[in-house]
């Protein structure tokens, strides 16, 4: 489909149909504006995708898999998409964390029962989590907007207190034993950063926290279920969605009065005849980018033979053996440098979902962390780690799919050099993003806005960034 093609005016276009994208487009189209999305690949979804890629009837999640931030995502909360579809899965455990002596902790709902199995740590860990968990609804939407003053500023400055401190000066100020250290690592290290960077803790704390409020849900059939809903909300709204659209140059996008593009900088400045200032153009050249991720997924004969009751009853299991293993896989990546023994981020969905594998089968998506770039082929050390507290998982193998940082970013070009969250989200770039601005959403061209996880509040499959983009725009403009 060409320019040309598209005879109709619009009030809005959004180029790229991740959350991001497709968030801003509903906001827009409920506020009664005409809008069109235009997306390059052939399916929606960006990195929230699912499907085959080992065997029929194993459905793999391609990019994202567990979704608390979609389920706790204030903007998501306001759309009927379970009338369009989405059916959500709690397992009971959100996350596991093995353990040196080949045992494992989980994070359950309940803050009590998690600390019950913390040891010494137990009043610690409750210190640290109630009443951060009592007062996260005063507090999310702050978070998830850009940088300002916010509405309950004591509360704000309590969380942000901790959440601006290197993970590991939170574990060692909190934590005696390496149990509870490990179970904070675990959350921390999402945040692909290495664990004694500052801000750091604030991927621990707000994932534990989310763990407590609501678990750490899927939905039922694979992650693709979001956007399934959130694309059948919106075309209900009367948007419209253009596929197998690249967007290479400002001459590919129809004439309409605001633009959002759910792209990362890179991408946007690549998109030719865009009459960006050079000053706008150099401050996002300047952007960085986190260290990537190996992805591989496996259709498996068998559940995974955890030793552990507590990583076969978790929806997502995190595989470290001690927090110092952990921190020094994230260190080592950041560095340029492939771990040894990497921490994994691991996730069975066949196991609390039927549809996902053939009936006693098996679906796994894992990954680690690898250097932005990075080609190196991490199959071996992320099925030997898995191995350790699953002996005989390798023999259960029946095909795997492997995704090195490559060949995600060829599957969607905002993963540059493998970075699932759109430019690392360290100290300088976690609020600021893409540029220290008022409003980070607008460019320099006055109806031109960028809406993806390059802005806040980052990476995640939670709509936040379109939707606060898409308010600032409409307020622009309309
Ligand atoms: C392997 C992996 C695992 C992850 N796991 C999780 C998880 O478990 N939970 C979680 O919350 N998050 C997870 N994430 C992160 C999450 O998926 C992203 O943060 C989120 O998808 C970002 O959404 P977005 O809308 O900003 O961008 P994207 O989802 O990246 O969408 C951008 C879209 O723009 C399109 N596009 C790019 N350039 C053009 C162009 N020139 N013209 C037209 N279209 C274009 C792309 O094709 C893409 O569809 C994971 C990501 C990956 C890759």
């Amino acid at each position: 489909m060409g320019k040309d093609k598209i005879k109709e005016k619009y009030d809005a276009v959004i180029v790229g149909s991740g959350a991001n994208g497709i968030s801003a487009a509903i906001y827009l189209q409920q506020k009664g504006l005409k809008t069109l999305i235009l997306e390059k690949n052939s399916e929606p979804g960006g990195a929230t995708r699912s499907g085959q890629l080992t065997l029929p009837g194993f459905v793999h999640d391609i990019g994202s898999a567990v979704l608390p931030m979609s389920y706790s995502s204030p903007f998501f909360k306001t759309l009927p998409l379970e009338k369009y579809g989405l059916e959500w899965i709690f397992p009971e455990i959100a996350f596991a964390q093995t353990l040196e002596d080949a045992e494992a902790v989980g994070c359950y709902q309940d803050i009590s029962k998690t600390a019950a199995t913390l040891g010494k740590d137990k009043e610690a860990y409750e210190d640290l989590m109630n009443p951060l968990v009592s007062n996260w609804t005063k507090i999310d939407e702050d978070i998830l907007s850009p940088f300002g003053i916010p509405s309950q500023p004591l509360q704000f400055l309590k969380f942000g207190i901790k959440a601006i401190l290197p993970a590991k000066t939170l574990i060692n100020h909190y934590f005696k034993e390496d149990k509870a250290k490990s179970l904070f690592y675990g959350a921390a290290a999402h945040s692909t950063l290495p664990l004694t960077n500052l801000a750091s803790s604030s991927f621990g704390l707000v994932l534990s926290i989310m763990a407590h409020i609501n678990g750490w849900p899927f939905p039922k059939h694979g992650a693709s279920a979001i956007i399934k809903s959130l694309l059948a909300y919106y075309k209900d709204l009367g948007g419209t969605l253009y596929c197998n659209y690249t967007v290479k140059d400002a001459k590919d996008i129809p004439n309409s009065k605001i633009q959002l593009m759910d792209l990362t900088p890179r991408q946007l400045l690549k998109i030719e005849g865009l009459n960006l200032s050079n000053t706008y153009r150099k401050r996002l050249s300047k952007f960085t980018y986190g260290s990537g991720v190996f992805k591989i997924d496996w259709a498996l004969n068998d559940p995974i033979p955890f030793n552990s009751d507590i990583c076969r009853r978790a929806g997502t299991v995190h595989i470290g053996y001690g927090s110092e293993e952990i921190e020094h896989s994230e260190a080592l990546s950041a560095k340029g440098e492939i771990a040894k023994n990497p921490y994994i981020l691991l996730v069975q969905p066949s196991i609390f979902d039927s549809s996902r594998a053939p009936e006693g089968k098996h679906t796994a998506w894992a990954y680690c962390h690898v250097p932005n770039g990075s080609t190196f082929d991490c199959t071996e050390i992320i099925e030997d780690q898995i191995e350790k507290a699953a002996p005989g998982f390798k023999k259960s193998i029946l095909k795997r799919a492997t995704m090195n940082t490559r060949e995600l970013e060829i599957f969607n070009p905002n993963l540059v050099g493998g970075d699932i969250n759109g430019g690392k989200q360290d100290i300088t770039q976690l609020f600021t993003r893409p540029v220290a601005k008022i409003s980070p959403y607008k460019t320099s061209i006055d109806n031109i806005y960028l809406c993806s996880s390059s802005t806040p509040p980052g990476g995640g499959v939670h709509g936040m960034a379109g939707f606060n983009a898409a308010k600032q725009a409409f307020q622009d403009h309309f």
